[in-house]
């Protein structure tokens, strides 16, 4: 099975968001289950700057519409096969890989991830320079996702998967952007390309993907919603038969308490009674009273609306009266940023935020928190929870999306039936969480039901081998047509 996975960042290469992480472990998690997979990725400096220097194997001189580009072979320091599409004019310059310096997105971004898109669909397609042919093409987020409509009016075109990782983000560009990317004027229309009058990727993609998928069951049904479907609900209910929600992996090498250089002890099931030498440390470090009874809450998150951290702030004072202590690792809206710093000053010794990104810190708060709050307005899947319960730290989080499919929420039946891995709400509000926290305080101090949830959650498989298998299902399925 020969499967070219295209991306727009691929960790440790270039990074912004979980989209990395999935490009990294997704594939090389293919390829051990015998995938010939390679990946396809734009040729930023970054990039090009990060890996020796490449060969050329294919020049791409007359696309319509875009510059020259060629494509170069390398490898991802996993050892996957990668090709870089090298177009100096399109993706050799500063800032990052959508936006400048200052924020501002690219302003050809059509046209960069244009050539994306279409060089995926040459490599997918009779026209390929390349002797190596994809069976399948899959493609991840807008910046791939106009693939799919390439391939529709390509000769012997292979299949094509877009998984939905954000839906939020959909590339969407002014109408005349289509025809001068080569895409025929007859799919410019609702039945097509078009969406609201302009060219929109995101929507191209769901519209002539063969096979559509997004990181987790539970936001495969939320995206059929008008809640949470951008728009584009309508035709993702449409094609629900082809639909798939597969909850992303985490690495768990990276993210191991029994080997994690970022702790202060490593632990594991057998020996928990060490992970509160890293509460110590963390309270150490955060300049909390140094107690190891009152029961310490973290978060690690972007500030923002969609993580709920409008209502963890507004909750601060009622939490630590529980009692309890409070600890924020993050950065984002700068409204929300001023009030963490306000709430670590007024509550010294029991509330401290950091603002700002620091991995090691983000590790030791998953094994030196008790408890860790996750409440997400909306949640396509999440990693800090499924750390969270990896890490002996239960989480409190909202039920929505890949949270709902990664955490069991702590009840009689669910204690009993061993499975009960931290505590769910459904109410997105104050009271909502600040009773979900509550119950959470109230297990933490009654040692057996703690003790059961921690093994619970630490006894769960978070790995990619699972996930895997479900794509590779997928694409078989797609070979059969
Ligand atoms: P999202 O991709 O929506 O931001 P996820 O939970 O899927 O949320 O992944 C976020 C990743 O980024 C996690 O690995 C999390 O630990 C990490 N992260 C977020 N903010 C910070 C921060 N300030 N410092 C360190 N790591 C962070």
């Amino acid at each position: 099975m020969r499967l070219l996975f295209v991306t727009s960042e691929v960790a440790p290469l270039v990074k912004t968001g979980g989209l990395a992480d999935v490009s990294a472990a997704l594939p090389a998690a293919l390829r051990d289950t015998g995938v010939d997979v390679h990946v396809l990725l734009p040729g930023y400096a970054q990039v090009l700057k990060a890996l020796p220097p490449l060969q050329a194997v294919a020049g791409f001189a007359d696309l319509p519409g875009f510059p020259e580009a060629r494509l170069l072979a390398g490898a991802l320091p996993n050892g996957v096969p990668l090709w870089v599409v090298d177009c100096p004019e399109l993706y050799l310059r500063g800032g990052g890989p959508y936006q400048d310096e200052h924020g501002v997105d690219w302003i050809d971004n059509a046209l960069r991830f244009g050539l994306l898109s279409k060089i995926a669909a040459v490599l997918g397609s009779a026209d390929s320079p390349l002797d190596w042919k994809p069976d399948v093409v899959h493609c991840n987020d807008w910046q791939s996702a106009l693939a799919p409509a390439y391939l529709h009016f390509a000769n012997d075109a292979a299949p094509c998967v877009v998984t939905v990782h954000n839906l939020a983000f959909q590339g969407t560009f002014p109408p005349q952007a289509a025809a001068s990317m080569g895409l025929p004027a007859e799919c410019f229309q609702p039945e097509g390309v078009e969406f609201y009058g302009n060219l929109s990727f995101l929507k191209a993609g769901l519209y002539y993907a063969d096979h559509i998928t997004t990181v987790s069951p539970s936001y495969a049904e939320e995206i059929q919603t008008a809640a949470l479907g951008f728009g584009l609900q309508g035709l993702l209910a449409h094609r629900r038969n082809v639909l798939t929600g597969i909850l992303n992996g985490i690495d768990t090498e990276e993210w191991n308490p029994a080997t994690d250089p970022d702790i202060a002890q490593t632990y594991d099931a057998g020996r928990l009674q060490a992970k509160s030498a890293n509460k110590r440390e963390l309270q150490k470090r955060m300049g909390l009273h140094p107690d190891p009874r009152v029961p310490l809450f973290g978060l690690v998150s972007r500030f923002t609306h969609q993580k709920g951290l409008d209502i963890v702030l507004e909750i601060a004072p009622q939490l630590i009266a529980l009692p309890a202590q409070l600890v924020l690792l993050g950065s984002g809206d700068a409204e929300m940023q001023r009030t963490a710093l306000e709430l670590s000053h007024r509550y010294s010794g029991q509330v401290s935020a950091y603002v700002g990104f620091d991995e090691g810190l983000s590790h030791l708060i998953e094994a030196g928190a008790d408890i860790f709050l996750m409440p997400s307005r909306f949640e396509p899947c999440g990693l800090n929870q499924m750390y969270s319960q990896r890490y002996g730290t239960p989480p409190v989080v909202h039920a929505t999306g890949g949270l709902i499919d990664s955490v069991v929420d702590c009840n009689a039946a669910s204690l009993k039936r061993g499975e009960a891995s931290g505590f769910v709400f459904d109410s997105m509000d104050a009271i909502g969480l600040l009773t979900a926290a509550q119950r959470a305080v109230a297990a933490f101090h009654d040692e057996k039901v703690w003790r059961a949830l921690q093994l619970n959650g630490m006894g769960r498989d978070f790995g990619w081998d699972k996930s895997a298998t479900a794509y590779r299902d997928i694409y078989a399925r797609l070979m059969l047509r």
